[in-house]
Order: C-alpha cells, then structure tokens, then sequence
C-alpha cells in the first residue's frame, strides 16, 4: 500500500527507512528541481550508494531502467524500475557545500545538500557517516565528445518521476538542492519541493 506523498521542502533534506523490496517514487512536483539522492544500508551505514563503483557496475554515466546503482562494497542497493523524466540524472557532481557556494561568491551562509543530508539523517537519530557523491536526480549535465561539463536545466516536467527499488533495508536521504546561482534547477534558479512515495 502506496504511502501519501512525503514532501522534500524546498531547500531542505529529507530521509526515511525503507526496507528492502519497497519502492521509492521521487517525483519532481514541479518539474525543475533536481534531487540529490543517497542510501545507506540500514546494518551499515558506512556501507552506502557509490557513484563510482555504479558507474564501472552499468557502465554508463546515467543509469537507464533496469540498472542497480552500487554500494562502495558493490552490492545492488537500489534499481531504477521506471523513469517518465526524460532519463537525464548526473552520477559525476558532488553534492552542493559551503565550499561550493563560497566559490560562486556568496559571502553569506546558503543551504546546501551537504547539510541537508547532515540534517535529515539527524532527524531520524542518525548520523550520515560522510557525504557520498549523490545519485542528483533530474539533473542536467550533458558533456561533449572531449569530456566537457556544463550545468543545465533540467529536461523534467512538473509530475514526472523515477521509480527505485531498495535492495537491501536502507537510509534513503533527498535534498532538493537550494542552487540558485547556477540554472541547474531551471533558468528562474528558485529552487522547489519535490515528493516520495514509499510502497
Ligand atoms: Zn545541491
């Protein structure tokens, strides 16, 4: 039985328990916000979603349905099932920090998914072991035939939405990224909430 929708706030974090055979809906509710997603294993949290270890399992840059992003000691931990998003989602960025945002020129604290994930793990009485590089649904960062990056909008509509079963029980942890500096979250750069279900 479908869970109701559990909102990411706009600019926060938010994480839950999901046990292994359950389904997750992120679903971008307004059609521009990207997601940075994580899961750690419920046993273990220093086990947890490997960018880089998905990457050398699917080989591809973006997994497509039917792929099993990895944990860092290369077990499935979630498998995308469905994808009605048009299928762009980055694998090579990290998470949004302080740093990050220091750089671009802010000289005042922003949100950021690094203390969004921080956050919403503490909300469950649980302490993110680091900051993996994140699963950073909805976003756009196309590169060319020499290896170059760029940061665009997303290709997603208001509703659509990727499907992720959880192969093991796990921590999964959002963070509908507050990047309102680069057009990673629309060319307007406001940042919105999303949504999950759990079923
Ligand atoms: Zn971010």
């Amino acid at each position: 039985m479908p869970s109701s929708p559990i909102a990411i706030p706009a600019r926060r974090g938010k994480a839950a328990f999901i046990a292994r055979g359950e389904s997750v809906k992120v679903i971008n509710t307004h059609g521009e916000q990207v997601v940075d997603t994580w899961a750690f294993s419920r046993a273990d949290l220093t086990e947890f979603m490997s960018m880089e270890h998905s990457r050398a399992g699917i080989q591809r840059l973006i997994p497509t349905v039917g792929d099993s992003m990895l944990t860092n000691h290369r077990r499935p931990i979630l498998t995308l099932l469905e994808d009605t998003s048009g299928g762009l989602h980055d694998t090579l960025m990290a998470a949004c920090d302080v740093y990050r945002y220091h750089g671009l020129g802010c000289t005042e604290p922003h949100d950021n998914c690094t203390d969004n994930l921080a956050q919403s793990m503490r909300d469950l009485a649980i302490a993110a072991p680091e900051t993996p590089s994140p699963l950073n649904l909805f976003m756009n960062i196309p590169w060319t035939t020499g290896g170059v990056l760029s940061f665009e909008p997303p290709v997603s509509t208001a509703g659509s939405y990727v499907v992720l079963r959880a192969e093991m029980d796990l921590v999964i942890a959002f963070s509908a990224c507050p990047q309102d500096i680069l057009p990673i979250n629309g060319v307007g750069r406001q940042p919105t909430e999303a949504h999950f279900l759990v079923g």
